[in-house]
């Protein structure tokens, strides 16, 4: 469906953060080899205040807390205020560090944890720039990203044993599981585009063969019944309490042949009840 401006942008940002946070993860898989626990996306509670950690490297001697920030474009800093060129102010990356530092330092005052915390700013996009900043902020920019991973994979720091993986087990008890879908923008069964999306590129495919779908955009080839399943799971997704049902399924996947939708949920799914009534469910559900 089309997004309202509010949604649309929220979704922006949530998908760009997402990239920055698993580009970041991705350096740290490919750079770190010696010993070390990596902890990502973490939702912890302390003094009743919910914070969000990005990632958490543990070594033995410390513990490195990333905040990771996936902007784009200039900015500057003024007055300890920060813009994003050429006016609009945002909020202080460095606040909400320094606020989520103290508040993981206080959790593992809790769980007596004494092992020094490193905090740090990074910014992952290659065409990110900061203008105005002094050269004391515990910030790595995308020309330094290389030079943080050397710096890391220092040899004195592997000492990683079963304290430590004991420790950070006890981390991730700490971590809330919250349903992510909290923000979800109103949605209807009708008001949704119908059919098939692609697997690689999540344009709307086109061309149905009787074993193939192949996208328009990109090239790219499914077996049918893949995709339709694949459907179905997000037909699930979006409506739990709305019943698989052979006239649902052909309409939100948008398959003009009876047959074919019931080749695949008969072979795919457990029938449930007969006649009008009929409904499918996964199989091992
Ligand atoms: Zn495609």
């Amino acid at each position: 469906m089309k997004l309202l401006e509010d949604d649309l942008s929220y979704f922006n940002y949530l998908e760009k953060g997402f990239a920055g946070e698993k580009m970041f993860d991705n350096l740290i898989k490919e750079h770190i080899s010696i010993k070390h626990i990596f902890l990502n996306d973490l939702l912890l509670e302390h003094n009743n205040t919910k914070f969000q950690i990005d990632s958490l490297l543990f070594f033995s001697n410390t513990i490195h807390f990333f905040e990771i920030k996936n902007y784009e474009g200039d900015y500057y800093i003024d007055n300890d205020l920060w813009y994003k060129s050429p006016q609009k102010e945002i909020k202080n990356p460095l606040h909400q560090l320094k606020r989520s530092t103290s508040l993981l330092r206080g959790i593992f005052q809790e769980l007596r944890i004494n092992i020094p915390i490193a905090e740090h700013l990074v910014f992952v996009n290659p065409e990110f720039h900061l203008y105005n900043a002094p050269m004391n902020l515990p910030i790595t920019y995308p020309t330094q990203l290389n030079r943080l991973m050397e710096k890391l994979n220092n040899k004195n720091n592997s000492n990683i044993n079963d304290i430590h993986i004991k420790l950070a087990n006890r981390i991730l008890n700490r971590h809330i599981k919250e349903p992510s879908f909290s923000r979800l923008p109103d949605y209807t069964f009708d008001h949704l585009e119908k059919g098939i999306t692609c697997a690689n590129c999540d344009a709307f495919v086109e061309t149905y063969k009787k074993t193939t779908v192949t996208c328009t955009y990109c090239g790219f080839k499914e077996n049918i019944t893949n995709a339709v399943i694949r459907s179905i799971d997000e037909y699930s997704l979006l409506f739990p309490d709305r019943k698989i049902t052979k006239n649902a399924i052909q309409e939100w996947c948008k398959i003009a042949s009876h047959k074919t939708i019931k080749r695949i949920l008969t072979s795919n799914y457990n029938q449930i009840g007969k006649s009008i009534s009929t409904h499918y469910v996964k199989q091992g559900n």
